[in-house]
């Protein structure tokens, strides 16, 4: 079954203060990535992104943790 996870990074803000989808999920199916990138300096906003979606085992872990409602996993 074909699973797609978004992840609107407009309600999760800066990741960086929360990280709990990178804490919860089993399967480490998200990363975190900077927002920014400037020579020598480190980025202070943080967005997620599921990069390894195909991992997933649908324990829904990840949407009823996030505090912000950013996390959607659609099957088709
Ligand atoms: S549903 Fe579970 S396995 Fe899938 S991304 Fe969320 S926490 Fe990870
Ligand atoms: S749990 Fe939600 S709010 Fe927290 S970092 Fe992940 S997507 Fe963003």
């Amino acid at each position: 079954m074909p699973i797609r996870i978004e992840v609107d990074t407009e309600k999760c803000g800066n990741a960086m203060e929360c990280k709990i989808c990178l804490r919860v999920c089993p399967q480490r199916v998200f990363m975190m990535f900077p927002s920014t990138y400037e020579k020598y300096k480190l980025s202070e906003r943080f967005y997620i992104r599921p990069v390894h979606a195909v991992a997933c085992v649908l324990c829904n872990l990840c949407v009823e943790k996030c505090p912000k409602g950013a996390i959607r996993i659609i099957t088709q």
